[in-house]
């Protein structure tokens, strides 16, 4: 169990586990771990997993407890390290279950609780397609393109599912990618990290733009989104009568929020984490009480080894027009959040 005590202690929400009798008494204690603490989003998740447990009688203690543990949900760093921690889990018995990014390479996977990835970059690129009318409009517009982390197998469906929106028109040249940069092998952002592209815009427009305006970017991430803009008013953008371009964004960041109330950035995608965790926990219970797993994808994730059995929650898209409407008036933000 040596490799798994280290990623608990490495994950900021560490596993925590009970014996089997302690199990049937009060249900025993579940591990959640969550990949970082800097990003709202992700402690947003560990607060409702937390909340979600304990309110069906878990335990949700957040110690790092190692031994007999029933199950683990791991929203993994990254998702194609984990290979022998997995096994070793299984080899205890612990069933473990996938949060929000797949974990690749292991058989030791039971099962997957997520969003529609492909329709979240669906509705990133059609919230450009919208902004810049682009059914209508004849351009053409320049765009650039920003990926999310390459070991995250989200990123690769959010990019595929904007581009089946972008890439016709790429194709007829309404949209112009004036660096040329396409690929997630080349748009990547690794480790989600704002810094580097911030770093990235910052060169695409100095050696792209110094003559030509970008008309919109697409983002995966808001916290991408944030540099991006930094780095966008860096050079003017967003004063005088340089507009601001279209850009996009994902998780409905309390920051990202506020920056599309302020007409800065132009849409986010909403996925409700209290939804996510109250799947996830059904799926724990399910488990538990033997019962037949939730699940209503049994096709699209395949993790390399297998198809992982998936809930997958439906995303929805945020802007200017419905943000109060949705994540006031759903009771994610308070309106007092928002100012
Ligand atoms: C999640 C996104 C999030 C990204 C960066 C992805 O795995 O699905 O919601 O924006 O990680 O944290």
């Amino acid at each position: 169990m040596k490799s798994l005590k280290l990623l608990m202690a490495g994950a900021v929400f560490g596993a925590a586990a009970l014996s089997s009798s302690a199990f049937a008494q009060d249900k025993g204690t579940v591990g959640v771990a969550m990949p970082t603490k800097s990003s709202a989003r992700w402690i947003a998740d560990g607060d409702n997993m937390v909340k979600a447990l304990e309110a069906k009688g878990y335990k949700a203690d957040l110690q790092m407890v190692t031994k007999g543990a029933k199950v683990l949900v791991i929203a993994s760093i990254d998702g194609t390290t984990l290979t022998d921690v997995l096994q070793q889990a299984a080899d205890a018995g612990i069933k473990v279950i996938a949060y929000d990014r797949l974990i690749k390479n292991s058989p030791n996977v039971d099962y997957y609780a997520t969003f529609d990835n492909f329709q979240v970059g669906v509705l990133q690129a059609q919230s450009i397609e919208k902004a810049l009318d682009l059914k209508n409009a004849a351009g053409p517009f320049n765009i650039e393109l920003f990926g999310g982390s390459p070991d995250d197998n989200n990123a690769f469906f959010f990019y595929d599912g904007a581009m089946s929106v972008l890439q016709p028109y790429i194709d007829s040249g309404k949209l112009v990618v004036q660096s040329g940069q396409t690929g997630m092998d080349k748009v990547g952002t690794l480790r989600w990290d704002p810094a580097t592209a911030q770093a990235r815009m910052d060169n695409i427009l100095s050696a792209n733009y110094t003559d030509k305006k970008v008309d919109a970017v697409l983002s995966p991430y808001d916290g991408l989104s944030i540099g991006i803009i930094s780095s966008l008013k860096g050079v003017g953008y967003g004063s005088g009568d340089l507009k601001m371009p279209v850009v996009s964004g994902q998780d409905a960041e309390v920051q990202s929020a506020k920056s599309i109330l302020a007409g800065e950035q132009n849409s986010t995608i909403y996925k409700d984490t209290r939804e996510l965790a109250k799947v996830t926990v059904d799926m724990v219970d399910a488990m538990a009480a033997g019962t037949e797993v939730p699940v209503n994808d049994t096709k699209t994730y395949n993790n390399g080894v297998k198809v992982v059995p998936s809930y997958l929650l439906k995303p929805v898209a945020v802007d200017k027009s419905n943000l109060e409407e949705v994540l006031v008036g759903g009771g994610y933000y308070t309106a007092d959040q928002l100012k």
